[in-house]
């Protein structure tokens, strides 16, 4: 294992010694493999350059309990890549070999995947962009795929901290756009509209949806998830909100592991002082407390306040943390043992 400071190392990109990469060109994939080669390079007019065709994912691998390297559901990520490339006209990449490709970075890597109880683990960024040229508008002919991986820190450093969020003013996804694939495009338009909050002092936005502003969708990389006063789990649903892999598996969880009831329902605005306790849901951190939402001037606290998670949160983020290091045991087919 590198020789590093594992408990306090950032959530920032460190450079790691193989990434995979396949070229698409001619109607198929080409055979891909491993690659030192950190860099890109591309024609002045790829596609990826013009008009954005781009997406990615987002996962895990670490160290369980019995000292085996694992991944959690890459699956799931495997067939949201595939959704958001067909959404965007990209070719898919396909599944079995997303997960060999997966599997074969976090093997050439694995003196960088973090150890067990430091609560940082080797976070890996699958990503498929338009190579080819393109200056009509239109799809690009030739693509990328690669997958690199780079350790992360424990994403609460010196303890949890729940979240204070601001009711943005911008939308994050249209209603009939792209809001639920994971593409490039819905981050660049959201990078304003979270300095502006930064610079006013909140943690994070609570996106509204764009065609009444009336019910909450999500931030601009998590989802929500509401506990009411009678410790139900309550989501939000809609068209434009992405599907959460670590929202998904939290449901199964409180339904399976706790014997909790979920609904998943348009959650509008205005009630959201009834809830009792409200998380941020997604792969880097599985559950960010939320303290306090605030309306344009209107403070909105939840019960379980400032200093700590919720507890019906706390005990989804535990369950779920336990099945993910082995502590727990896993549904069928969450856990993909790699080496
Ligand atoms: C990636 C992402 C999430 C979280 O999804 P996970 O699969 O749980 O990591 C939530 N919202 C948006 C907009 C995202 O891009």
């Amino acid at each position: 294992m590198k020789n590093l400071d594992w408990s306090n190392i950032g959530f920032e990109y460190m450079q790691t010694e193989q990434r995979y990469v396949s070229n698409y060109k001619d109607g198929s994939w080409d055979e891909g493999g491993l690659t030192t080669d950190a860099n890109v390079v591309i024609n002045e007019c790829a596609g990826i350059l013009q008009y954005c065709q781009e997406c990615f994912e987002g996962l895990k691998a670490y160290r369980t309990e019995d000292g085996s390297i694992v991944t959690f559901r890459p699956d799931l990520n495997a067939e949201r890549m595939m959704d958001s490339a067909a959404r965007l006209e990209m070719p898919q990449f396909p599944k079995e070999r997303f997960l060999a490709a997966v599997d074969a970075v976090v093997k050439a890597n694995a003196d960088w995947v973090p150890p067990y109880g430091s609560g940082a683990t080797f976070y890996l960024r699958p990503y498929m962009f338009a190579s080819g040229p393109v200056i009509g508008v239109k799809p690009a002919a030739e693509y990328q795929f690669r997958i690199f991986g780079t350790p992360v820190g424990p994403y609460f450093k010196g303890g949890v901290k729940p979240l204070t969020l601001c009711v943005s003013d911008f939308d994050r996804a249209a209603p009939h756009g792209t809001g639920h694939i994971k593409a490039g495009l819905n981050y660049a338009m959201s990078l304003h509209a979270h300095s502006v909050a930064h610079a006013a002092g909140y943690d994070e936005n609570m996106f509204l949806d764009p065609a009444t502003r009336t019910y909450v969708e999500e931030t601009g990389g998590a989802n929500f998830l509401f506990i009411t006063k009678d410790n139900e789990v309550v989501t939000p649903k809609s068209d434009s909100i992405l599907p959460s892999i670590t929202r998904r598996s939290l449901v199964y969880v409180a339904e399976h592991y706790l014997g909790l009831k979920v609904t998943q329902r348009p959650v509008a605005l205005a009630e959201l002082a009834d809830f009792a306790e409200c998380g941020l849901c997604g792969t880097a951190a599985v559950i960010s407390p939320v303290g306090k939402v605030v309306d344009h001037g209107k403070e909105i606290c939840f019960a379980s306040g400032m200093t700590e998670m919720g507890p019906i949160t706390k005990k989804l983020y535990d369950t779920l943390t336990g099945i993910q290091m082995g502590r727990i045991e896993a549904p069928e087919g969450w856990i993909r043992k790699i080496m």
